[in-house]
Parts: structure tokens; sequence; C-alpha cells
């Protein structure tokens, strides 16, 4: 450095540890919130829930209007059966090849009936099992539904938790940049990216604590002095004596 820098408040390794602290946290914080977004709205189970329900319900609709459909069929068929039963037993009719023709008929009339009541049978049928099944998606669902408004209350009380926090952490890091030197928070933020976040690393019983390399003395003694910035010499990191 420059006689210049003389000038400049120093910034020292413990400065940038805490600084660190603040970053890792905040690193943190981000992590968790972006997570928390992505978890926020319409689980995959939810939107499947309501699917199923939603065909079900579909399904329950045709047949009841099926079931409907039949039984104007039915009610039809029993309403000429009823007419020509009438004629034939009416009395009014004599002759006895009208009789015989309304004879046949009335059979042929009854077979519809019964061939009407049968395909009705048929319908109710599907209708209950179809009904069964719409139940138990639709308990199901209210279960998923139940389930995911809980977790989505609690990730919302998280959220409300870690946007404060975030902004303190941010506040917090503004205050301790203010009065750092331009070229050594560019080191920092170079060295945070290649080392996962950690810039700096304290030195234990000789060793960067970083890569746990034991370092060379004169590097030791460089970095007690306090003066100027001393680097891991494996892991580039900033290096911390406590
Ligand atoms: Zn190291």
């Amino acid at each position: 450095m420059g006689a210049a820098s003389c000038f400049y408040v120093m910034t020292t390794p413990a400065e940038l540890y805490a600084l660190q602290e603040v970053d890792l946290a905040l690193d943190r914080a981000m992590a968790r919130l972006v997570e928390i977004e992505t978890a926020l709205g319409e689980s995959e189970e939810l939107v499947e829930g309501r699917q199923g329900a939603e065909e079900r319900r579909g399904r329950v609709a045709e047949l009841r209007s099926q079931q409907t459909e039949r039984e104007w069929a039915v009610d039809e068929a029993r309403a000429k059966a009823s007419v020509v039963e009438k004629k034939l037993y009416g009395g009014s009719v004599r002759n006895p090849k009208e009789l015989e023709d309304l004879q046949a008929d009335l059979a042929s009339l009854q077979g519809q009936v019964r061939r009407r009541e049968d395909a009705l049978l048929a319908v109710l049928v599907e209708l209950e099992d179809a009904e069964t099944e719409l139940r138990s998606a639709e308990a199901a669902l209210s279960e998923v539904e139940a389930r995911w408004q809980a977790g989505q209350e609690r990730l919302r009380q998280e959220k409300g938790q870690l946007e404060p926090e975030i902004a303190r952490l941010q506040e917090k890091r503004a205050r301790q940049t203010q009065e750092m030197d331009q070229a050594v928070l560019g080191l920092y933020r170079v060295l945070r990216e290649r080392r996962d976040g950690q810039a700096v690393a304290r030195v234990e019983r000789g060793m960067c604590q970083g890569c746990r390399i034991t370092l060379p003395m004169s590097l030791l003694q460089k970095a007690r002095s306090g003066v100027g910035l001393t680097q891991c010499v494996s892991c580039e990191r900033i290096l911390l004596v406590s």
C-alpha cells in the first residue's frame, strides 16, 4: 500500500470475519426465502386431488342424467303398454284377430318395459359405485386441503419472520461496509464466490481452518502482526488470528 493508504481506516480481518458472519446468515435466510416462495402456492398433491374429485363429480352427474333419461324411457314404455292393456281388457274390442294383435303388441311392449328397466338398473348400479368413489375422493381431498392449509400458514408465518430479519441483516451489512476499503471488499467478494461463501478463515494452532493446512511460520508472524491482510498460501482465504 502507498502512503495515501495511511489516511484510510484499515479494514481488519476481524471486521471482515464479522461481515462474513452477517453475509452467511443472509445467504441462509435468502435461500430459505426462495424455498418458502417455491413452496407457497398449490401443491401437486392438491391439484391432483382436486382434479380427481372433479372427474368423479362429472361422472356422477353424467350417470344421473342417464338415470333420468332411462326413467323416462321406462315410463314411456309402461304408459304405452298400459294403453294397449286397457284396450285389450276394456271390453270394447271383440274381434278375435284384433284381440290377437293387441296381445302381441302388449307382449312386445312388456318386453320393452323389462329391457328398459334392466338398462335403468344397470345405470343405478354404476351410479352407486361412482357416488362411493366420489365420496372417498372428496374425503381424501379435504384431508389434503387441511394439511396444505396448515403448511401454508406455517410458511407464511416463517416468511413473515424472515423478511424483517433479512432487512435487519442488510442494514447491519451496510453499516459494516460503510468504512471498508473497496479493494479489500472486492477481494472479499471474489474469495467468497470461489470458497463457498467463506472468504475469511480463522487460524487455530497454526492451522488454516478453511483448508486445514499448517501455515508457514513467516506467514503466521505476518498475520499476527496485524499489518495488512494475510492470505492462506493454499486456499487464499484471508486469515484471522485470534
Ligand atoms: Zn487455507
